[in-house]
């Protein structure tokens, strides 16, 4: 069984997006990874196919109503579907290219997209919803961190990136940044590709990458340091 993504969103058109381009999209057509997607709204009741109502308590927006999102969350999911039920969320864990790979061996995703101020408390707890957060700043929307999320997920599934894509040293998989890297021209307005990489010594190589991951990491993200 293939990894299999199922999202729940009042904008099912804007999948797969750019989830269907390159080497995602190859592997989706392979049938490597598959993706569903549910419009929340069929779920809805009323004659306007009502999906949210004011907040109780007051207040400006929006809040998705528990009862219809809990219906598409079981119609997706029943009991027993191993995967897990993640909600795009600010509020979230921070998603993590640890959490990535964890996702990546798994059975796939049941990924919920808010809108409008959001969902509904007791729909995050009566169906177990993991909150993911794509980082510290607010969208309109789950849509787009629900892509970022796959996008970090499936590029980890084995046979989607070809063998030529090298994960094994990226960003965050050691707890620091990559090192700089270069490619032809040996000269570019003036500029040297660093000599110890044209020099053929891999041990050098490999040193001078390792101080420069160490380097930036340093400058620009110490808090991955101190981890
Ligand atoms: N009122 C909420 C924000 C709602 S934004 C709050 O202050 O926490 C509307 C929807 O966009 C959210 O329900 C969520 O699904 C999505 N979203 C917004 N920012 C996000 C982020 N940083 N990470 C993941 N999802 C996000």
């Amino acid at each position: 069984m293939s990894f299999s993504a199922h999202i729940i969103t009042l904008f099912p058109e804007l999948f797969p997006g750019p989830l269907g381009a390159s080497v995602l999209g190859r592997g989706l057509a392979e049938g490597r990874w598959r993706l569903e997607t549910t419009q929340l709204r069929d779920f809805a009741t009323d004659r306007h196919r009502t999906v949210d109502d004011t907040p109780s308590g007051g207040g400006a927006g929006l809040v998705l109503k528990p009862d219809i999102l809990a219906r598409a969350i079981d119609a997706v999911s029943p009991p027993g579907d191993p995967r897990p039920r993640l909600l795009m969320s600010p509020r979230g864990l921070p998603l993590t290219q640890a959490r990535a790979r964890e996702l990546a061996a798994g059975p796939g995703a049941v990924i919920v997209c808010g809108r409008f101020e959001g969902v509904d408390q007791r729909v995050i707890e009566a169906r177990g919803l993991e909150e993911v957060s794509i980082g510290d700043y607010v969208l309109a929307g789950g849509e787009v961190a629900a892509m970022v999320l796959l996008e970090a997920v499936v590029r980890l599934i084995p046979g989607v990136l070809g063998a030529a894509e090298s994960q094994a040293e990226e960003s965050f998989e050691h707890g620091l940044l990559e090192y700089p890297q270069y490619t032809r021209p040996q000269q570019f307005e003036g500029l040297e590709i660093p000599a110890v990489l044209t020099s053929g010594d891999h041990g050098r190589v490999a040193k001078w990458r390792r101080e420069q991951a160490e380097a930036l990491t340093r400058a620009r993200r110490p808090d991955l340091l101190a981890r």
